[in-house]
């Protein structure tokens, strides 16, 4: 399995421990990007988080990655996702109009997303998550949160 999928999958991971963390109010995703072992995700969040929230982000990661959970992911029409799963599945930027079949990742009670990239099976293949830098940018209200996979 290449790291890309890897280093992908982590984005699920740490984007559902942000929300467990931080709430909803953290739900939107504003950019997510990969290069090879390293992930960087944004998410949209109205105040600083305090170091014992970021600290727990990393603990939440911990805990799911040793729970080597089960991913799922299916295929749906996206009015039945919307009815099923709801704005969940969108980012900060919805999908376009024209896309009326969504495949969704599905990690139960952690995260779900219309994602079609490639996925481990389990949370347990990823290996270790190491988040490297948050940053918090108070002129945006953004959450930047870096990691590394390592193997
Ligand atoms: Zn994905």
């Amino acid at each position: 399995m290449s790291i890309e999928v890897k280093t992908h999958t982590a984005l699920h991971i740490v984007k559902g421990a942000i929300v467990k963390v931080l709430g909803a109010d953290a739900k939107w995703s504003t950019s997510a990007g990969i290069d090879g072992a390293h992930g960087r995700i944004a998410v949209e969040y109205p105040r600083k988080p305090t170091p014992e929230q970021l600290a727990q982000i990393q603990t939440k990661v911990d805990m799911k990655i040793a729970e080597d959970a089960a991913i799922e992911t299916y295929t749906m029409t996206r009015k039945e996702a919307e009815q099923r799963l709801g704005d969940w599945i969108y980012d900060k930027f919805p999908l376009p109009e024209t896309i009326q079949t969504v495949t969704i990742f599905h990690l139960p009670d952690w995260n779900v997303n219309a994602c079609i990239k490639k996925h481990t099976k389990t949370t347990g293949e990823i290996g270790k998550i190491r988040i490297t830098k948050t940053r918090y940018r108070n002129s945006k209200q953004v959450l930047e949160v870096s990691y590394d996979i390592e193997e």
